[in-house]
């Protein structure tokens, strides 16, 4: 190229370069009639290995060809109906156009005088999610919030400043910080776990209840932090989820923040899942209570349909986010006057430079695909989006509850359905008596459903057809759909579940014949 840096130069091969990126991905939805390339995992790490870094191709048609053939051709398509894994959602096109904004402008949101219109735009929308959330009884100052890169880098802030908020009353840091306690439910996300070893806690520091199905249990919560408090033992932080990222499960947001309350216990809401329902013109009651959360989690990149990264992180009292502040005399010097509330012209509104709220320094506008998907469509747009997926999910649960070979594990809360194959068997030969290990053969009922589980979701990713994901509840296996597609068809999900019928017929069908081998 001749000069690959974009400026006023160059404007014609940034459009061209643009526009061939833009084609490909035409390419890549036209060809995608699977959600997945049947490739294996081996062959695909073959085909990257195998370019030589070494040697540049020197054009970007060519490298857009190379790409095409180690990626695109191969990469899982979320917006694919029969995509129904993991919590990825398809994304929103005006999005897509911020992201080209955001790159070729590539404005860092850390200081006014870096991106003053980015920085408000940011900020705009920061108080556009906490009106939604809508906080109780603000105290000290107002609501505040910071973009993050995603919901793991919310809560671990979050949790930091929970911790900072208990370590900042009377005593000793040193000696208490060992002892230190978060709560959260049993299928809190694990990136809890992670902020609590980040945060020098000791190992045993996150106590996870035992829920009420998959919801925590406010009764539970309240013996436990009166316990705690009777052994002098201190909390940072209760963490409460809006959307479990495994079963959609919603803890009982108003009870668990009453219960936070009376023992002065800050309550740390992490709706990463569940965020999408604060736009939600249906199902926005699910999220009753969280205003009394003193911190919130949202991921855009799940129910919001944004692509990746844009999270956010909400504090009701905005002062905590001083415990992230650190200042540079190049970057953010305390005494400078657009920081500490006198008025500059890099100063517009109150409050100090992004970068004093943020665990990054340079950060990316990922506030303005926000912005450009709430302008076009805006909050119920974006809303309906969500609550088509939930329809989709109940409807998916009532066909696997008419089926008789598959079994409903769990009634969806949110988007996400949980479920067991029952392939129909004959009755094994008698006598049929297991090893003495028990996982003899002859499986039937129960413990066959559970030994497909992991098969049937590895034949399906196999063959790319219909992909679906694996995990345990109550200590059983069984299968997942995760819905964040508004536009699932009946036909797709038909497809979907005879995908799964088929894998799981074959599949115990091989296990019965092994089962005859042992016994023949
Ligand atoms: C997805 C998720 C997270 C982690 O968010 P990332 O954006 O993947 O870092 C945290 N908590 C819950 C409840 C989630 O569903």
């Amino acid at each position: 190229m001749n000069d690959p840096l974009l400026s006023r130069h160059s404007r014609d091969s940034h459009a061209a370069a643009l526009a061939a990126a833009t084609s490909e991905v035409g390419r890549y939805l036209d060809d995608r009639a699977t959600p997945r390339s049947a490739a294996t995992p081996d062959e695909l790490a073959h085909r990257t290995s195998a370019v030589d870094l070494d040697r540049p191709l020197g054009d970007l048609t060519s490298a857009l060809e190379e790409v095409r053939a180690i990626y695109l051709d191969h990469a899982v398509g979320y917006h694919h109906p029969r995509y129904l894994a993991h919590l990825n959602c398809p994304v929103a096109i005006p999005a897509l156009a911020a992201e080209t904004l955001t790159a070729s402008v590539n404005t860092a949101v850390e200081t006014w005088d870096q991106g003053t219109s980015a920085c408000l735009i940011e900020q705009r929308l920061i108080e556009w999610v906490a009106d939604l959330i809508g906080f109780d009884s603000p105290t000290g100052t107002a609501p505040d919030g910071v973009f993050t890169t995603g919901g793991s880098a919310s809560n671990l802030q979050a949790l930091f400043t929970a911790r900072e908020n208990r370590l900042g009353r009377a005593g000793d840091r040193c000696s208490r910080l060992p002892r230190l306690r978060i709560v959260t439910g049993e299928h809190a996300h694990l990136s809890v776990v992670k902020a609590a070893r980040l945060l020098g806690l000791a190992p045993d520091a996150v106590i996870a209840l035992p829920g009420d199905g998959d919801r925590m249990d406010p009764v539970t919560l309240e013996r436990t932090l009166a316990s705690l408090a009777e052994s002098g033992t201190e909390v940072a932080a209760v963490v409460a989820v809006a959307g479990t990222t495994d079963h959609g499960a919603i803890d009982p947001l108003r009870a668990i923040g009453e219960v936070c309350s009376r023992h002065d216990v800050w309550l740390h809401v992490d709706a990463a899942y569940g965020g999408g329902l604060l736009v939600s013109p249906t199902h926005r009651v699910l999220l009753d209570g969280i205003g009394a959360a003193d911190s919130v989690t949202v991921d855009f990149h799940k129910t919001f349909f944004l692509p990746v990264a844009a999270s956010a992180l909400l504090l009701r009292d905005g002062a905590g986010f001083r415990h992230s502040a650190v200042h540079a005399d190049y970057l953010n010097p305390a005494d400078d006057p657009g920081h500490a509330g006198g008025a500059t012209a890099v100063k517009p509104t109150g409050g100090g430079p992004a970068v004093d709220k943020s665990l990054q320094t340079t950060r990316r506008f990922d506030a303005l695909k926000l912005w450009m998907t709430l302008r076009v469509l805006g909050a119920d747009g974006i809303g309906r989006l969500l609550d088509a997926s939930i329809d989709s999910a109940l409807r998916i649960a009532n066909c696997i509850e008419q089926d008789p070979e598959l079994e409903l594990v769990r009634r969806p809360q949110l988007s996400t359905v949980l479920f067991r194959p029952h392939p129909r068997v004959d009755v094994p030969p008698e006598p049929c008596s297991r090893d003495a290990a028990g996982s003899g053969p002859c499986p039937t009922g129960a413990e066959l459903a559970d030994r497909l589980v992991r098969p049937v979701r590895d034949a399906l990713f196999a063959e790319g057809h219909s992909l679906v994901a694996a995990t345990v509840v109550d200590g059983r296996p069984c299968l997942k759909l995760t819905v964040l597609d508004p536009n699932l068809t009946d036909v797709d999900v038909g497809l979907v579940l005879a995908d799964v019928r088929a894998a799981a017929g074959r599949l115990a069908a091989g296990l019965r014949s092994t089962t005859t081998e042992v016994f023949t």
